[in-house]
């Protein structure tokens, strides 16, 4: 029989949301610092379903996407439970920064878990993520996107394990790049792969796609890849839909800028497979001349593409993924 699901301070009964937080600590003004969620329970037993969104706070399709997949789900048809931690990093988010700007030591959240109980600030939140996520987490999604300074486009990093690769493959349809994750250290991913749990880490979006009607689409279409999860565990009725093939492969490196400027990418480059020494794009100087010219590595994927046109020496540029296979089930 199913029974009440508390995730911190939120206490949802069968067949019901509840929100509340998991509290980390207090403010120097006085009010919390605590991580918010969303407790989805259902009618039936199954998995529990844990998604993460703003880890980095300038990646905004994370909770957009958690609010389009809650308006979505009725909890009296659920079988399982789905946890949405819109935002997990809450001042970088509110400071719209990829870390908390008042957190100089361990600023990444990203790169420090399982976090430390008597660390800095957000290595504290991060055990306290990491804690509770670990508890309850049978399947855990973060979402992360080219936040302040990038486009990266339908792209998931998986654990290569064989329920690691059946998580990315249920993401759907528009979800062919899977790639291997680059650090087995520091991520919720990292974290929930060492209790043996598959996770994800999926890429689409960034601020320079926020248009309304495109940040909308984006926001719908991670809602849509979570539904089609939901359906592969048969946590709601429906029939999952997958990629005919998928290219699989790894991120093998962000092209850092060789030279500071006016940064200026080739149209289309993004999300096709070239070969080696392809125009991807061009950095002009302050007068408009050729200053650098960025070229594939190698045969591979640009599957991220800088957007903000101010480039300075050694900022991120391009994501690079290679492909070493293709699979087709
Ligand atoms: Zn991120």
């Amino acid at each position: 029989m199913k029974k009440e699901l508390v995730v911190g301070t939120a206490r949802a009964a069968t067949r019901t949301v509840a929100k509340g937080a998991v509290p980390v600590g207090t403010r120097a003004g006085g009010g919390p610092i605590e991580i918010p969620l969303v407790v989805l329970n259902g009618a039936d037993d199954g998995p529990l379903l844990w998604i993460d969104g703003a880890i980095h706070g300038d990646e905004h399709e994370g909770p957009l996407s958690i609010f389009r997949l809650m308006e979505q789900l009725d909890p009296t048809t659920v079988r399982g439970a789905v946890v949405g931690v819109p935002v997990v990093n809450v001042a970088a988010w509110e400071a719209s920064t990829r870390g908390n700007p008042a957190d100089l030591f361990t600023y990444d959240l990203n790169r420090i878990y399982p976090g430390r109980p008597d660390g800095h600030l957000t290595e504290r939140i991060a055990d306290a993520h990491h804690r509770t996520m670990i508890e309850h987490a049978d399947l855990e999604v973060s979402i992360h996107s080219g936040g302040a300074h990038s486009y990266l486009a339908w792209a998931q990093f998986y654990n290569p394990t064989p329920e690691g690769i059946e998580l990315a493959k249920a993401m759907g349809p528009q979800w062919d790049l899977l790639l291997k994750s680059f650090s087995d250290r520091g991520s919720p991913m990292a974290a929930m792969k060492a209790k043996g749990k598959p996770a994800i880490t999926v890429e689409l979006g960034g601020l320079g796609d926020t248009f309304p009607t495109r940040f909308r689409e984006t926001g719908d279409a991670l809602a849509r890849a979570f539904l089609n999860i939901m359906r592969h565990y048969r946590m709601i009725d429906g029939t999952p839909q997958y990629a005919k093939r998928w290219m699989v492969g790894q991120q093998k490196t962000v092209i850092l800028a060789p030279t500071s400027g006016f940064w200026l990418p080739v149209p289309d480059a993004l999300r096709q497979r070239v070969t080696q020494d392809t125009l991807l794009a061009r950095i002009l100087t302050v007068h408009g001349d050729l200053a650098a010219e960025i070229r594939a590595p190698y045969d591979g994927i640009p599957f991220g593409m800088r957007t903000n046109p101010s480039v300075q020496l050694g900022d991120w540029c391009v994501f690079y993924g290679v492909i070493e296979e293709e699979i087709t089930a």
